[in-house]
């Protein structure tokens, strides 16, 4: 029995980012107002979602990781009204299949939260009392760990689950009024920080860039500190180039970023400035220069 609910759970939590997507939808559900997605080693070791919803009330320890258990539709007319992301009540179930859950919660009616381990099949095999806010935390530690194949998949294609996941989180932090997003991700070196990233500045339109000496004509700043960023500057030449092949463009930008997302140690100078995570950063930075470079926009 439990092989068959492996298999089906398998359907239901495909990757990293449909785990986490899940358990950042319940949060939203929760009525969350601060989201956090804490990854260790891009979620290899475990993935948690901390969020400052409403918690999840006692009565509902011992049945919310059973399968089709969900507290968000209460008989048929409410399917017509559903304002929630989930209920189906398969997502703890199927992460409980894939993974060690294990939950931390605490209502406004409680005046301690609740720790509580749950086993593949969804049952609690420990409880005990802990400090803290109200609201959830759910860690999933080793992902796909009772299917080999399926684990072997997953840490050979890690960093792009993990750019798959910025991605995602992205798209939330956007549409979701309101809410703060920050995800963090601990590797056996440093803790990175991927919280808002802004960028603002001017770039010039095609036609009015400069020649191929563009060195004084295109300048960088991260939290306004001027640096040379030889990988942006080569990717928005690039994106600029291919609809004016003769001129480079004029580029004047700064990166708001919180401290711990960049080393400026990396040359004597302390110019060269080293993004931890510049993948994701690099996809998404592409992404809106070609958007402000489409004909509809210039
Ligand atoms: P569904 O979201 O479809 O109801 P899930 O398996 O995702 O099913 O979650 C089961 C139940 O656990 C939810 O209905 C909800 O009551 C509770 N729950 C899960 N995550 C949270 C959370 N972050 N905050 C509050 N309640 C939660
Ligand atoms: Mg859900």
């Amino acid at each position: 029995k439990a092989a068959i609910h492996r298999i089906c759970s398998g359907q239901v939590i495909l990757d990293l980012s449909s785990a986490v997507k899940e358990l950042v939808e319940n949060s939203l559900d929760a009525g969350a107002s601060n989201v956090e997605v804490s990854l260790k080693e891009y979620g290899q070791e475990y993935f948690k979602v901390i969020d400052n919803g409403c918690g999840i009330s006692p009565n509902n320890f011992q049945v919310l990781a059973l399968k089709h258990h969900t507290s968000k539709i209460m008989d048929f007319p409410d399917l017509q009204s559903l304002t929630t992301f989930g209920f189906r009540g398969e997502a703890l179930s199927s992460l409980c299949a894939l993974g060690d859950l294990t939950i931390e919660t605490r209502t406004e009616n409680e005046s301690v939260g609740t720790h509580l381990k749950y086993d593949h099949s969804g049952l609690v095999t420990s409880e005990r009392k802990v400090a803290r806010q109200v609201g959830t935390t759910v860690t999933v530690e080793k992902l796909f760990s009772p299917l080999p194949v399926r684990s072997k998949e997953f840490s050979r294609n890690i960093r792009r689950e993990y750019g798959k996941l910025i991605s995602l989180l992205n798209a939330y932090a956007l549409i979701a009024k309101g809410v703060r997003f920050i995800c963090t991700n601990t590797t056996g070196k440093n803790s990175v920080y991927i919280g808002r990233l802004e960028v603002e500045g001017f770039l010039s339109k095609p036609g009015f860039g400069c020649g191929r000496n563009m060195g004084d004509r295109q300048f960088f700043y991260i939290n306004g500190r001027p640096v040379d960023m030889p990988k942006v500057s080569k990717l928005v030449n690039e994106v600029y180039r291919t609809s004016n092949s003769k001129q480079y463009p004029i580029v004047i930008m700064n990166f708001t970023v919180p401290a711990k997302a960049y080393d400026v140690n990396v040359t004597p100078d302390k110019r060269k400035v080293f993004l931890s995570d510049e993948g994701p950063l690099m996809l998404s930075l592409r992404e809106t220069i070609e958007k402000i470079y489409s004909p509809s926009h210039c």
